[in-house]
C-alpha cells in the first residue's frame, strides 16, 4: 500500500513537472522611434510611448535610432513609472554618441547582463537580453536595427543581415526579435499559397526571390532603371528562411504574416491593402505600411518571434507614430508565451 503510494506520488511530481506552461499572454511593441533629446518631436513621440504602455498595455518596446539624448527623455518614463527600466546597449558607452537601440520594459527583471551581435560595422545598432518576466517566464528580447546600404554601405547590410540570421539560428530558447530591417522591396500577399508565403516576395537590388522560390539577378521585373544594381545583400536569409543555407536556418515567424494566416478577416484587409499599393507601384506593394522609402510604401518593420510565441493581433500604427514626427510606424502584438515549439 505504501509502495502504491509512493509511487502514486512520483507520478504526482512527474506530472507537475511536466505539466505544459500555461499560456502567457503579453503585449510588446516594436518602433523605429529615432528620438533626441529636444526638439517639436521628442514629446510626441514619448506621449506614444507612455500611451503604449498605459492604453495597449505594452509590457516591452523595442526601439530604434534613440540619440544619447533620447535616452535621457526615455529615463523620464522610468522616473515616471510608465516603465520599470531602460535596457540600453553597452556599446555607446565605449563609442563615440550614436543613434543606438535599446529596450523600454516592465514587468522584467534583467538576467543577464545587456549584449551585442559581433562581426558588424554598426554593433550599437544590435543589442539583446534575456529577461525574467514576472510570470516566472524567461524570455530573450533583441532590438535590431539593419544599416541602411545607402549610408553604410551594401556589403556592411549584407554583413549585417548575416550576423542577425547567424544570432537567430543559435537561439534554442524563446526569443522575440523587434527589427528594422530596411527590407524587403515587395512584401507581397501571395494569393495562391496564403498569406505565409514568399514566393512573389522580393528584395533588394534587382527584386531578387529566396532561393526556395527560383532566386536569381535576372528577374523580368526587376528595376530596368537600375541595370548595374545587382549586388545581393542576402536579405532573404531573414524572411525566406526556408530559402537559407541549413548553418543559417533560423526558426523565427513574422507575427503579422503568422497573425494573417490565423485571422481570415485581416488577412483579406492586407490582400486589398496589398492590391491597391500594387496598383501604384507595379510589382510592389505591402501587407501593411512602416515606413516610406522614396515615395514608396513598404514594411520594413517587424517582430519576430520562435515558435512558442503565438501571436493573438498585430497591428501596424502608421498614422499615430506619424503624426508624432516618427518616420516609422509602431508595430504592436498581442502574444502568448507558449511552450509550443
Ligand atoms: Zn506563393
Amino acid at each position: 500500500m505504501a509502495a502504491l503510494k509512493m509511487a502514486e506520488r512520483i507520478l504526482q511530481l512527474r506530472t507537475r513537472r511536466q505539466a505544459p506552461l500555461r499560456p502567457i499572454s503579453l503585449t510588446v511593441a516594436n518602433w523605429n522611434v529615432n528620438l533626441g533629446a529636444e526638439g517639436s518631436r521628442t514629446q510626441p513621440k514619448l506621449a506614444v510611448l507612455r500611451r503604449l504602455a498605459r492604453a495597449d498595455g505594452v509590457s516591452l518596446a523595442m526601439l530604434q535610432e534613440v540619440a544619447p539624448g533620447g535616452l535621457i527623455r526615455l529615463q523620464e518614463l522610468v522616473d515616471e513609472g510608465v516603465y520599470g527600466a531602460v535596457i540600453a546597449s553597452p556599446v555607446p558607452k565605449l563609442a563615440p554618441p550614436k543613434r543606438s537601440v535599446l529596450l523600454v520594459g516592465r514587468q522584467f527583471r534583467i538576467q543577464q547582463q545587456v549584449r551585442t551581435v559581433h562581426g558588424v560595422k554598426a554593433p550599437h545598432k544590435l543589442v539583446w537580453v534575456i529577461l525574467n518576466h514576472e510570470s516566472g517566464v524567461k524570455i530573450t528580447v533583441a532590438s535590431f536595427h539593419v544599416v541602411p546600404a545607402s549610408q553604410y554601405g551594401r556589403e556592411a547590410k549584407r554583413d549585417t543581415f548575416r550576423a542577425i540570421v547567424r544570432w537567430m539560428a543559435s537561439q534554442t530558447s524563446r526569443t522575440i526579435v523587434g527589427i528594422d530591417a530596411n527590407s524587403p522591396i515587395t512584401d507581397a500577399y501571395c494569393d495562391e499559397h496564403g498569406p505565409e508565403c514568399l514566393c512573389e516576395t522580393r528584395y533588394f537590388p534587382g527584386r531578387l526571390l529566396g532561393l526556395a522560390h527560383g532566386r536569381r539577378f535576372e528577374d523580368p521585373k526587376r528595376d530596368s532603371s537600375r541595370p548595374r544594381w545587382t549586388f545581393d545583400q542576402e536579405e532573404y536569409l531573414l524572411h525566406d528562411r526556408l530559402s537559407a543555407p541549413p548553418l543559417l536556418r533560423h526558426s523565427f515567424h513574422d507575427l503579422l504574416r503568422s497573425f494573417l494566416r490565423r485571422d481570415h478577416a485581416a488577412a483579406t484587409v492586407a490582400r486589398s491593402h496589398f492590391l491597391k499599393i500594387a496598383k501604384k507601384q507595379p510589382n510592389e506593394g505591402c501587407l501593411a505600411v512602416s515606413h516610406i522609402n522614396r515615395g514608396n510604401k513598404r514594411r520594413f518593420d517587424f517582430i519576430y518571434g520562435t515558435p512558442d510565441i503565438v501571436p493573438r493581433r498585430v497591428e501596424y500604427r502608421w498614422k499615430a507614430a506619424h503624426m508624432a514626427g516618427a518616420d516609422h510606424a509602431v508595430v504592436i502584438a498581442a502574444i502568448e508565451i507558449t511552450d509550443r515549439r
